[in-house]
């Protein structure tokens, strides 16, 4: 199947008033975004700053480019003129830095907040605490160019589709709470990153409203290969 009937098929499975397709063309080409695109998807994710930057210039500006990887604080200022929304938010340090670019651009950014759900060793994401503890910080209140609209978490990688379940109804009872406790009157904190190509059934089952999916619309990614030729 072509990218572009991959894409649509995703797009009438998944989409509804409350989940959104998140195309990650990670890795591919910009005349495979341009077939996702022209087939009618405007949402895409790039994990890398120098990769999603190098897209936007060359891609219609219509697209909403959502960077859903790790971000390094000083790289914030390469995305900040256009990116729609950050996904893996996951210090104060890294907030404080996106509201000052975004300052700069007389922007407000949108930022997801990443918890951590799995059950795996990784360095990135929050404990439920420290979103709470974040939340609390004057330092976080006195930001005024950044809004965080929800919350972003990945599963662990497993074929145990209840423990996957069970990690995303944590995220979803815990956004609940964190939507009374900090966000009761603000309607745009609404949304939970949850789910890629693997999990993202039982993501939607779980109250995820933002799918993010990548290998399954775009083929395998090209893994870069770097040999040492001359060795040989
Ligand atoms: C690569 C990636 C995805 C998409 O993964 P697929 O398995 O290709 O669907 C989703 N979320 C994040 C954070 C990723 O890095």
């Amino acid at each position: 199947m072509s990218i572009a009937d991959n894409l649509k098929q995703y797009k009438s499975e998944v989409e509804s008033d409350r989940v959104k397709l998140i195309a990650v063309s990670k890795t591919q080409s910009v005349e495979a975004i341009l077939e996702a695109y022209e087939a009618g998807q405007r949402v895409f994710g790039e994990n890398l700053v120098q990769e999603m930057v190098e897209k936007q210039e060359q891609l219609p500006k219509d697209i909403e480019w959502h960077l859903i990887g790790h971000l390094q604080t000083n790289k914030v200022k390469y995305i900040a003129p256009f990116v729609k929304l950050i996904h893996g938010v996951d210090s104060l340090k890294l907030l404080q830095e996106i509201n000052k670019q975004a300052l700069k651009n007389k922007r407000i950014i949108d930022c997801l907040l990443q918890v951590y759900i799995a059950d795996e060793d990784t360095k990135f994401g929050l404990a439920f605490d420290e979103v709470i503890e974040l939340l609390r910080s004057e330092e976080y209140q006195a930001l005024q160019n950044i809004r965080i609209v929800g919350l972003m978490g990945i599963a662990t990688n497993t074929k145990n589709e209840k423990q996957i379940a069970t990690e995303f109804n944590e995220l979803k009872v815990f956004f609940e709470g964190i939507k009374i406790s900090f966000f009761h009157k603000d309607d745009a904190f609404k949304e939970i990153s949850t789910g890629m190509s693997a999990d993202y059934r039982i993501a939607i089952e779980e109250g995820s409203t933002m799918v993010r999916i990548g290998s399954s619309i775009f083929g395998k990614r090209i893994i870069k290969h770097f040999k040492n030729l001359s060795a040989n």
